[in-house]
């Protein structure tokens, strides 16, 4: 057929803008996701605000980002501490950045005399956080919608000096990877590096050990390459707390807890994600053990009234409320007993300062809703306030806590204090000196608390189950009990919907109702994470479950989900379930249930129990259970059964990794490293899914 002209004409522009769709993002032989930037500004970047960060440097006169890629936190409090070091020891002009507000196809052109340090978490199974996925896949080239060019140039970063500090846990499989990957792939590009690759390790307890130790001999090396000489460190705000006299806490304009402005003005509205909770009412909760010194929450909660969904094997964020307790004893400490509603507007002093919340606001709303007041207390931080103590004695005990890391293991980590039992222990006097914005700046903002959702979207679309053990540490050899801030706000929501008569004997009230009363009748600020553990597209393909404790959330979900296709006459795979507690007439979740879902099941459903303290002298793990049905085991995955596993990360989670690897030699007559290799294969085709915390 002949073409005529108009076709030509319309095949050319598609040609061209085709090929403008497939090199837009291709830059010095990395590939970038074209859709990354539009993804990031759903995920609450501010349209308008430039994503190039080497013009944001220009801009606000600074020569040191600290980008973070963080998931709980931790990553971005140690990014501020470096950035505010930076600039208070060596007069660096430093700024701290979310990796997902940026681009990175201009790194290229990083000044010389400039630097970029990256602090990066590791999350689930060697995964970047959320809001480093763009970066990293850029960085590494691993962004799949892409396949990965060699450009013309193979060090494009040679102009670009860095630092990397990775926030790992060694008890996973993958630990400290995205640091180590990041790393490698900068210096690969001709990037150089600054000082060591830090790593800290949660497993070990050691994080924030392992960062002081990293960071002194990091900041000589830094100052020896960039000239610069160590300065007296004064402090320097970022922020600055102004008390607006013309507004009260009733002013409509005045947040008193609400996560924005939408919530503040009563328009909340989707989508619902990390930056916009949905107030989600609570229309069941119950507790399913039956012992009276331990709880476990199951409560059921309703996402119908917004636009959230959700799969079988995902998380639900839960955002928390701190303890009525812990709120008055920091405000004590501080002095802001008489201030505590007074309004105060908050301001970053600095173009590239971000306050953590919304303002105008109080005091009381800001410790109650914002910061982490209950969390492990920094050393560093103690370091900061010694300046500020009341007085002498207090000054000094503060320094030594700050220097000496025995002597701070001994006083204040081995009792898990946290930061406003601290002060108060070293002086019961308020500590009035210390500037509120340093507590903005050094206390972690409050971290949402994700669960794994225990019930099946096929099941019940729009209602989530939680299953949730209300945590309460009573610390060994100390009179301190920490206990939880989520799960004893979940308990304390539960006892309000029964009317209970017995609130905490703790002395725990919260504010229930929340700000202006907006979580009155039960309802609890949520998000929903779409997480990668998931059932097999072909329910007849067989799976098997370890979770033992809460780890069987997830998989109770899994099970209702396959009783359901089993009802409806579809042909549902072997189910099995190893499951363990301490006694079975005490701990033992969803006892009742199970028998239910055999009845759909039949003889497809099996499930295993170990009991950790019901027989004396016999401590029965599910390890244990899956050694003595290795046959059955090993037969299920020559069938190509998927094997989960969900629960405790430090110990259950490894050692059931190695019975596998010893069920796989001993069945199949294979040596212990050939066993091990294909749990790792399995691994990393997902047959082998972990969900573990
Ligand atoms: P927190 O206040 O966060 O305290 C937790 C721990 O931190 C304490 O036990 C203590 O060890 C330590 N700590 C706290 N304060 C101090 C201090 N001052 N000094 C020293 N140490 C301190 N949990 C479930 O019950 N069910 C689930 O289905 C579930 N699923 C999860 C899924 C994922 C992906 C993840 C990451 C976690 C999951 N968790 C689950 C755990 C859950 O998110 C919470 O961590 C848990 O409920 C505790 O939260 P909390 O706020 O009550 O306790």
């Amino acid at each position: 057929a002949q073409l005529d002209t108009l076709d030509l004409i319309v095949l050319a522009v598609l040609l061209v803008s085709s090929v403008a769709y497939f090199t837009k993002g291709t830059y010095w032989g990395i590939q970038k996701d074209p859709y990354a930037s539009s993804y990031a500004l759903a995920n609450g970047n501010k349209a308008g605000k430039t994503r190039d960060i080497l013009k944001k440097m220009d801009e606000t006169g600074k020569n040191c980002v600290v980008f973070y890629g963080s998931q709980t936190g931790t990553a971005e409090d140690y990014a501020s501490r470096l950035s505010k070091e930076g600039s208070s020891r060596f007069g660096l002009k430093t700024m701290v950045a979310d990796l997902e507000d940026y681009e990175y196809e201009n790194l290229d052109t990083f000044p010389e005399d400039k630097v970029a340090i990256f602090v990066l978490a590791t999350y689930g199974e060697g995964e970047p956080t959320d809001n480093a996925v763009e970066f990293y896949e850029f960085i590494t080239g691993e962004d799949p919608s892409f396949s990965s060019g060699s450009g013309s140039d193979d060090k494009p970063l040679a102009n670009l000096k860095y630092v990397a500090f990775g926030l790992g846990n060694n008890t996973y499989e993958h630990y400290n990877a995205i640091v180590r990957r990041a790393d490698a792939a900068l210096t690969k590009l001709g990037a150089c590096r600054i000082g060591k690759a830090g790593e800290g390790d949660d497993g070990a307890g050691t994080m924030e050990e392992d960062f002081l130790a990293w960071k002194e001999p990091m900041w000589t090396e830094f100052a020896e390459k960039m000239g610069l000489e160590e300065r007296e460190a004064v402090y320097e705000p970022v922020f600055s707390v102004t008390e607006r006299e013309d507004l009260s806490p009733d002013s409509g304009e005045v947040y008193l807890g609400e996560p924005n402005k939408n919530h503040l003005e009563g328009t909340s509205k989707g989508p619902y994600n990390s930056h916009n909770p949905y107030i989600a009412p609570i229309v069941e909760s119950r507790e399913v053990f039956t012992v009276k010194d331990r709880n476990c929450l199951h409560m059921e909660i309703d996402i119908s009234g917004s636009n959230l969904t959700y799969q079988t094997g995902d998380h639900i964020a839960v955002w928390p409320t701190n303890a009525g307790k812990e709120v008055d004893r920091f405000i004590k400490a501080l002095g802001l007993a008489d201030n505590r509603h007074k309004v105060i507007s908050v301001k970053g002093l600095d173009p590239t300062a971000r306050v953590p919340f919304p303002t105008p606001t109080t005091f009381d709303a800001v410790v109650r809703y914002h910061m982490e007041i209950c969390g492990p207390v920094s050393r560093q931080f103690v370091s900061q306030l010694a300046a500020f103590a009341p007085n002498d004695t207090s000054k000094a005990e503060m320094t030594k806590l700050g220097e000496d890391k025995d002597y701070f293991q001994e006083k204040v980590s081995s009792h898990y204090l946290n930061i406003a039992q601290l002060l108060l222990r070293v002086d019961p006097n308020p500590w009035t000196k210390i500037p509120f914005p340093l507590f903005i700046e050094g206390v972690n903002k409050i971290q949402p608390r994700y669960y794994s959702i225990s019930s099946s979207s096929l099941v019940q679309k729009k209602k989530i189950s939680i299953t949730a053990v209300v945590e309460e540490i009573r610390v060994p050899g100390s009179e301190n009990i920490v206990k939880g801030v989520t799960t004893n706000y979940l308990l304390a929501l539960k006892q309000k919907q029964h009317g209970d008569p017995h609130p905490d004997p703790h002395g725990l009230t919260y504010a229930i109702t929340g700000p202006r009363n907006k979580y009155d009748g039960i309802h609890v600020p949520v998000h929903v994470r779409h997480s990668n553990f998931k059932l097999p597209s072909d329910p007849s393909k067989p799976i098997i479950m370890v979770g033992p404790g809460s780890g069987v959330a997830p998989f109770r979900g899994f099970i209702q989900e396959r009783a359901a296709q089993a009802k409806a006459g579809e042909k549902v795979g072997m189910t099995v379930l190893f499951y363990g507690c301490r006694r079975s007439s005490e701990d033992f979740l969803y006892k009742d249930e199970w028998d239910t879902y055999k009845q759909s099941l039949g003889d497809s459903f099996a499930l295993f129990l170990a009991f950790s303290r019901e027989t004396p002298g016999q401590k029965i793990y599910v390890q244990k259970r899956l050694q003595e049905q290795a046959d059955l085991v090993n037969t299920l995955l020559q069938q190509k059964a998927n094997f989960y596993v969900c629960g405790d990360a430090a110990n259950m989670a490894r050692e059931v990794n190695v019975m596998l690897g010893q069920i796989i030699a001993e069945k199949r007559g294979i040596s212990s490293e050939k066993a091990e290799s294909i749990v790792k294969g399995m691994r990393s085709s997902n047959q082998y899914q972990e969900d573990v915390w």
